[in-house]
C-alpha cells in the first residue's frame, strides 16, 4: 500500500488534480505545516498535497517549517513524496522550461532546522543517495513517454535566499559541478529520508541564474512567468506517474 505526498512549490502551490478532494488542517510537534493538506486520490492512489510556501505563496524560503511539513505528511501515512520546485540553470543545455530530476544535492543553506535527530541518541544518517532511485527512474521514464525534455542525474545546490546569487557565487557553484540552484530542496529531502519516506524532486528550470553572459540575470517575475507557462508539464508528469508507484522499501536503502 502506498500513499503519495506532493509538495507543491512556486507556481504549483495549489494544483487541482485530485478526485474526492477534501481539506484538513493539522498541527505537529514542530508547529503548523505551510498549508492545509488537500487529501484525495489520483486514479485510485491516495495522495496528499501540501503547498511549501502556503497556498497564497506567503512563506519565504527560510521561513518554511520543513520539519512540520515532513512530519505532517508522515503522520498522514505518506510512503513517497514527489516535490516540485523551481530552479535556476547553471548549465547551458538545461534551458528554461526543461525539467530536471536531481540525484544529488549540495547544502549551502545557513539557518534551517535540518534534522529530527537533535535530541536523544546521536544519529548520523547516510546521505550518499538522497533521492529515491526508483522514483527518479519512474519519473524519467514517464517524462520521456510524455515527450518532455527532462535531465536526470543532476546536482541541485540549495542556497538560503531569499536573495539570488552574485555572479561570483554562480560561477563558484558551476565549478562545484552543481547543475541547478534553488532555495527549497534542502532540508526537505534529508528530513524525508530521516522519516524513511522515499523522496524525489521534479525541478522546473526557469532561468539561467546570473552566470550566463548572454542572458538577463534572474528575477522573480522571470521565474513565475516560466513556471506559469510550463507548470502543466510537471502536473501531467505527476498525474501520469503516481498510479504506477509501488512500494520500493525492498530495493531502496532508505
Ligand atoms: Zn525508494
Amino acid at each position: 500500500m502506498v500513499k503519495i505526498g506532493i509538495i507543491g512549490g512556486s507556481g504549483l502551490d495549489d494544483p487541482e488534480i485530485l478526485a474526492e478532494a477534501n481539506e484538513c488542517t493539522v498541527t505537529t510537534p514542530y508547529g503548523s505545516p505551510s498549508s492545509t493538506l488537500t487529501c484525495g486520490t489520483i486514479a485510485g492512489t491516495p495522495v496528499v498535497i501540501l503547498a511549501r510556501h502556503g497556498k497564497d505563496h506567503s512563506i519565504y524560503p527560510s521561513g518554511v517549517n520543513f520539519r512540520a511539513n515532513i512530519w505532517a505528511l508522515k503522520e498522514q501515512g505518506c510512503t513517497h513524496i514527489l516535490a516540485a520546485t523551481a530552479v535556476g540553470s547553471l548549465r547551458r543545455e538545461i534551458e528554461p522550461g526543461h525539467l530536471v530530476i536531481p540525484s544529488q544535492f549540495i547544502d549551502f543553506t545557513k539557518k534551517r532546522e535540518g534534522t529530527f535527530f537533535d535530541r536523544g541518541p546521536v544519529v548520523h544518517k547516510p546521505m550518499a543517495e538522497p533521492f529515491c532511485p526508483y522514483l527518479r527512474k519512474l519519473l524519467a521514464d514517464n517524462a520521456a513517454l510524455l515527450g518532455l525534455c527532462a535531465h536526470s542525474d543532476k546536482t541541485v545546490i540549495t542556497i538560503e535566499g531569499p536573495r539570488f546569487s552574485t555572479k561570483a557565487e554562480s560561477h563558484m557553484f558551476r565549478s562545484w559541478n552543481a547543475d541547478v540552484i534553488n532555495m527549497s530542496t534542502v532540508p526537505e529531502v534529508n528530513l524525508a529520508r530521516e522519516q524513511k519516506i522515499h523522496y524525489a524532486s521534479v525541478a522546473m528550470s526557469t532561468d539561467y541564474d546570473c552566470w550566463h553572459e548572454d542572458e538577463a540575470p534572474v528575477t522573480w517575475e522571470m521565474i513565475l512567468s516560466t513556471m506559469r507557462k510550463n507548470a502543466h508539464n510537471v502536473i501531467n508528469l505527476f498525474v501520469q506517474t503516481i498510479p504506477q508507484i509501488v512500494s520500493c522499501d525492498d530495493i531502496c536503502n532508505s
